[in-house]
């Protein structure tokens, strides 16, 4: 995801501002790394540039039934 794509982000919960946790980065792209929010302390994983925005417990269920 591209840096500037945090200006429109927001937790899915509570609607808060996120801050971004950067692991990896090519350039303005986040490759690898987490969006954590401020108010309620959800923290979203962004795997392969791809930010995963989804609940904690949807998150869950998505996870299990792909396994
Ligand atoms: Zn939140």
């Amino acid at each position: 995801m591209r840096k500037d794509l945090m200006d429109i982000l927001a937790c899915p919960m509570c609607k808060s501002e996120l801050e971004l946790k950067v692991d990896e980065e090519d350039g303005e792209e986040v490759l690898k790394g987490s969006l954590t929010c401020s108010k309620c302390n959800e923290v979203y994983p962004i795997d392969d540039g791809i930010p995963n925005l989804l609940p904690p417990d949807l998150r869950k269920a998505a996870e299990a039934q792909s396994s």
